[in-house]
């Protein structure tokens, strides 16, 4: 399936030129707790990892009820939907599409009846081998509106197929997720539910992250451990990479359906780099700090050199706002260099801006950010962004630097170039959309406009996460992708090599 094209998404801010995750996911069995208010705490604490639409289903044993809608979880969800959502297990999820069309029946959970019990599903990640499986599954075209959808539908399928007309023995959907699952290809982190079981599910190579806390009496699934803090829930364990967590009365009960073979970890690095939240902890590591690190390692590559005019200019280290400020730090921190603010990001942009005007690029970056012309005029600045992944808004941020009068910009990005499409989870367009897979270095620096340019290695990024030992998936940065993926999305041409540009370049 295409990934949408970038700036199609009705969540996208104005320009907005970063990666966008691909959803979050959240899970609870807890009698005795409003689980629809936890899940929408949840899912506000999982926002960021979708903004398209949200939704939640709630079971009292009996009953699924499932609301979902367009739109920010507050947006979708208020006391007066909230309160009718009575019961003691609920899984939720937030929305960014990189499959499948930004509209309403796309939203998740997503529902299926299956006669005597029916259950729902909310996705996190791609699969890649979508097609085959609805080819082989006799799924008639336009059955299916996305891969979660076809995963539902197997599901749906295997469940109908056990024992059909029989009554549930309570177990339909585990037996069914053990028959579906070894076929699925790709990225998949999932939370299901039927009327008395929620089921968390981590893909073999466990690319997006997905949690298990405690709480007093109950169990809470999530993407990221934020979702656990912010209902008061203990941390207890990352899901394992082709993991199945059953959580029901009986308490929770761990299954592995994939082949020992087809174990192998590969969570996503830029979940390090960018999506997750810097509270959220990853393979044990807080996210904050990691980037901190980063920001260290960029500082020792690739330093400011001395003021090539020997006049000694104040030079200060900034960051884009607001993804940027962790490695900032860690930049500054290293290099003693004095820790500024350039940049003021306008936090209240949102879908409903229309840029007016001619030159609509430069004016949406405007919108969304403004210098502070006292803190730059006449300083070398170094620039310090997580990615750059189409480089138009680094391009207009650097142009709004000069102007504001800065003496000098040094742009220090704290991954190496992203020059591969993903093909689990994360929308950054195309491979002709991606700027580092089409220039060089040196001309990505031209480009921008800015007076030197240096991206961290890998090495040192994975380095600085901290757990250097764990494994990692590096495809969009190295090629090397884990799993086949459709290849018509990759072109086959050899790339330039990237030389990285040190200040001196
Ligand atoms: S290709 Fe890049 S963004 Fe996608 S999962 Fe791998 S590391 Fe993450």
């Amino acid at each position: 399936m295409e990934v949408d094209a970038p700036g199609e998404h009705p969540g996208d801010t104005p320009d907005d030129d970063s990666p966008k995750e691909a959803c979050g996911v959240f899970g609870v069995y807890a009698p005795g707790h409003a689980v629809a208010q936890l899940t929408y705490l949840g899912l506000y604490a999982l926002q960021h990892r979708g903004q398209e639409s949200a939704g939640m289903a709630v079971s009292d044993g009996d009953t699924i009820t499932v609301v979902k809608d367009m739109g920010l979880v507050s947006h979708v969800f208020d006391n007066r939907t909230l309160a009718p959502l009575q019961g003691h297990l609920a899984v939720g999820h937030v929305r960014y599409s990189t499959t499948g069309a930004s509209t309403w029946g796309n939203a998740q959970p997503i529902y299926r009846e299956t006669g005597d019990a029916g259950f729902v599903l909310g996705h996190n990640g791609n699969l890649t081998n979508t097609a085959a499986l609805v080819e082989s599954a006799g799924i008639l075209p336009g059955t299916v509106s996305s891969d979660s959808d076809a995963v539902a539908e197997l599901i749906q399928q295997a469940m109908i197929a056990a024992e059909p007309g029989a009554r549930s023995d309570g177990r339909d959907l585990e037996r069914a997720l053990l028959e579906v699952l070894p076929r699925l290809e790709g990225a998949f982190s999932l939370v299901l539910m039927d009327d008395s079981h929620v089921v968390g599910v981590r893909d073999p190579n466990g690319f997006r992250p997905l949690c298990l806390g405690r709480l007093d009496n109950g169990w809470v699934l999530s993407s990221e451990t934020t979702g656990l803090d912010i209902v008061g829930a203990h941390f207890v364990r990352e899901l394992d990479p082709g993991e199945v967590v059953v959580i029901d009365a009986t308490g929770t009960r761990s299954l592995r359906p994939f082949d020992a073979s087809q174990i192998d970890p590969k969570l996503c690095l830029f979940e390090f780099v960018y999506f997750a939240r810097p509270d959220s902890r990853l393979y044990g590591q807080t996210v904050h700090t990691a980037r901190q690190r980063m920001g260290e390692s960029l500082a020792e590559q690739a330093p400011l050199l001395p003021d090539p005019t020997g006049q000694d200019r104040e030079a200060m280290v900034m960051p884009v706002p607001e993804s940027g400020i962790p490695a900032a730090e860690g930049y500054a921190r290293r290099s003693g260099i004095p820790f500024g603010q350039g940049l003021v990001r306008n936090r209240y942009i949102n879908r409903t801006f229309i840029a007016p005007g001619q030159d609509q690029r430069t004016q949406k970056v405007r919108m969304k950010f403004n210098p502070i012309r006292e803190n730059i005029v006449g300083k070398r600045l170094v620039v310090i962004d997580d990615s750059i992944v189409r480089g138009t808004s680094t391009r207009a941020v650097v142009a709004m630097l000069r102007e504001a009068g800065a003496a000098e910009i040094h742009l220090r990005i704290s991954s190496p170039p992203y020059r591969w499409p993903c093909f689990f989870g994360m929308d950054t367009g195309t491979r002709g959309e991606l700027i580092a897979a089409n220039l060089t270095v040196p001309e990505i620096r031209d480009y921008l406009g800015c007076d030197t340019l240096a991206y961290l290695d890998l090495d040192r990024l994975v380095t600085a996460t901290g757990v250097a030992s764990r494994g990692f998936c590096t495809a969009c940065l190295t090629g090397n992708y884990p799993v086949p993926v459709p290849l018509r999305r990759v072109d086959d041409e050899e790339l330039p090599s990237v030389d990285l540009v040190h200040p001196s370049g």
